[in-house]
């Protein structure tokens, strides 16, 4: 586990650049924290280090939205998916592309067990703090030397 203090915004979109830049063909980043945490924030961080040029929004009512980029993005937030829904996100979670899931604890059950756990804390307006938990070879690999 690793705990990364964010100190303003531009902190935060410089680590999620870098961990799009580094991200992998079938790659899942799982992102929890409260309502304002900045898990789309850290998307659309992700989303510009993957070479995605579109703009990434949330994608609240639709539960998922797919980017092109140097891989195909899956951007999910299962907030508003109900109970018993099944609208095929395993073959996303399981698929070529990199999924990042906001409110991933809500489908904890389908969730690869490799993966990129992210929990965010707001400690102060601009401050953050990241809790990375990555499960996995190719996981732990690919978050040496992150740095604030
Ligand atoms: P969530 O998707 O978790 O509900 P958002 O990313 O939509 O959260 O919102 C996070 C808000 O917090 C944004 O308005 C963002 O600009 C702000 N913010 C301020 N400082 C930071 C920081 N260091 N990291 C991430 N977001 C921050
Ligand atoms: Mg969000």
């Amino acid at each position: 586990m690793m705990k990364l203090e964010m100190t303003n915004l531009e902190q935060t979109t410089a680590l999620a650049v870098e961990l799009g830049h580094r991200a992998f063909k079938g790659m899942v980043v799982t992102l929890d924290g409260d309502l304002g945490a900045g898990k789309t924030t850290f998307t659309q961080g992700f989303a510009k280090g993957l070479g995605v040029t579109r703009n990434v929004n949330s994608p609240t009512f639709t539960i998922m939205k797919v980017y092109t980029g140097r891989l195909p993005l899956y951007h999910m937030d299962v907030y508003r998916l109900e109970g018993g829904d099944d609208i095929g996100l395993e073959e996303y979670l399981n698929g070529d592309g990199v999924a990042v899931v906001e409110w991933s604890e809500l489908i904890a059950d389908v969730l690869p067990p490799e993966r990129l756990a992210i929990t965010i804390e707001r400690t102060g307006d601009d401050s953050r703090r990241f809790l990375l938990e990555p499960i996995g070879e190719q996981y732990i690999k690919i978050c040496e030397g992150l740095y604030p």
